[in-house]
């Protein structure tokens, strides 16, 4: 098929320095700026999603149009297609595999939880069951969350707080990736570093996000629900821009050792990492809808209410002190700044707010 060819054109054409990533989601908010990045700076990168229909389509579609157009060509699939996953493997043998493929989202598990199951527990232990299988394996970097903190209320989290009490599927799939990363580092010598994200936001960013469809709401003169927790406290995320997040990522493939591929045993063990990646400076809702005002240039309609029980945490805060020792990580983007960018790409994306987002 036309893809295959097309694979094995940019696999040819792979890479000033010998890398070449397999990027799964690629076509998702995160996916789309860390494959453009690593293309951008010269890696052989091909991409994976299945492209379903958490959210309005069309928009990872035109994210896929710009990775065409930057020269990634993504294969429409699932990491859960064994065979597919081997076929790709056969034709680029990867150096590395950026996983961000994953079902997000907190709220949609009281929907759907098989798909969180499905893409986050089964696709990545088959991504892991390639990865180990093949010769020479890949290092690999996957997306984990900050919500694995769950209902710790000792901030700043740090890597080695408690992460037993996720409070919702998504937290508890996320929690159980890492446990599974951990199995397949000890046992196959897979070397692994995961990423807890801290609220990424930026432009090309995901619908169902807060900060997303506030902006969409607030131009649609639609009430926007300021969530309080039960103590009356402060709800507030240590929401993190893309670019800060995306140097994060190439900073952990560039660290990433190779595997060892002996379980650890032989040779010295294999690379086992998992980082916090946030911005630390947590922001409450309430200042992001006043900053989201004051870039809008409209009053929102606000509508407070009382934090229900469906998967949110209060409060989340990352120390990225680890993160920047080992991978040089340091954000720079404030949430204002950023807002900025985010809401200048909405207006351009939607044609000035006119057309709106679903
Ligand atoms: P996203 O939903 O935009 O991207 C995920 C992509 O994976 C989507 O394009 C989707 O179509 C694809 N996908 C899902 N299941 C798949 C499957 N079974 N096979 C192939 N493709 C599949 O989400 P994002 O915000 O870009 O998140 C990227 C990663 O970072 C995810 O693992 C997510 O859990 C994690 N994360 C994100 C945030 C955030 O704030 N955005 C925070 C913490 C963690």
């Amino acid at each position: 098929p036309d893809w295959e060819k097309r694979i094995k054109a940019s696999a040819k054409v792979r890479s000033r320095n010998g890398i070449s990533v397999l990027v799964t989601g690629a076509a998702g908010f995160v996916g789309t700026h860390v494959s453009v990045a690593l293309k951008r700076r010269g890696d052989g990168v091909l991409g994976l999603d299945n492209f379903n229909e958490y959210y309005d389509p069309s928009l990872k579609r035109a994210r896929q149009a710009l990775l065409e157009r930057t020269g990634v060509h993504v294969v429409e699939g699932d990491i859960n297609d064994a065979t597919l996953l081997k076929k790709l493997f056969d034709i680029v043998p990867f150096s590395h595999v950026m996983h961000l493929a994953a079902q997000a989202g907190v709220r949609y598990a009281m929907e759907n939880p098989g798909s969180y199951v499905h893409s986050n527990i089964a696709g990545l232990v088959n991504v892991l069951e390639i990865c180990k299988s093949v010769n020479p394996q890949p290092a690999i970097v996957w997306a984990s969350s900050s919500s694995v903190y769950g209902l710790n209320t000792k901030v700043p989290f740090s890597e080695k707080d408690r992460t037993d009490q996720p409070a919702s599927l998504y937290a508890a799939t996320k929690k159980a990736g890492e446990e599974i990363a951990h199995t397949y580092n000890h046992i196959y010598g897979l070397s692994l570093t995961g990423l807890r994200f801290f609220t990424v936001y930026g432009p090309w960013g995901r619908p169902d996000m807060a900060y997303f469809f506030f902006t969409r709401d607030i131009l649609k003169g639609k009430s926007i629900p300021i969530f309080e927790a039960a103590n009356h406290g402060t709800v507030a995320r240590d929401f993190t821009y893309i670019d800060d997040i995306v140097k994060g990522c190439l900073a952990a493939l560039d660290t990433a050792e190779k595997s060892t591929g002996s379980g650890g045993k032989k040779k010295d063990p294999a690379q086992l990492r998992v980082f916090n990646l946030g911005n630390t400076s947590p922001v409450p809702v309430s200042d992001l809808v006043s900053i989201l005002e004051r870039l809008l240039k409209v009053k929102a309609k606000r509508l407070v209410m009382k934090l229900p029980r469906n998967g949110d945490v209060q409060f989340t805060h990352a120390n990225i002190s680890s993160a920047h020792k080992e991978l040089g990580y340091k954000p720079t983007t404030d949430l204002q700044t950023g807002l900025k960018k985010f809401v200048r790409w909405y207006l351009n994306y939607y044609g000035n707010g006119k057309k709106s987002a679903q």
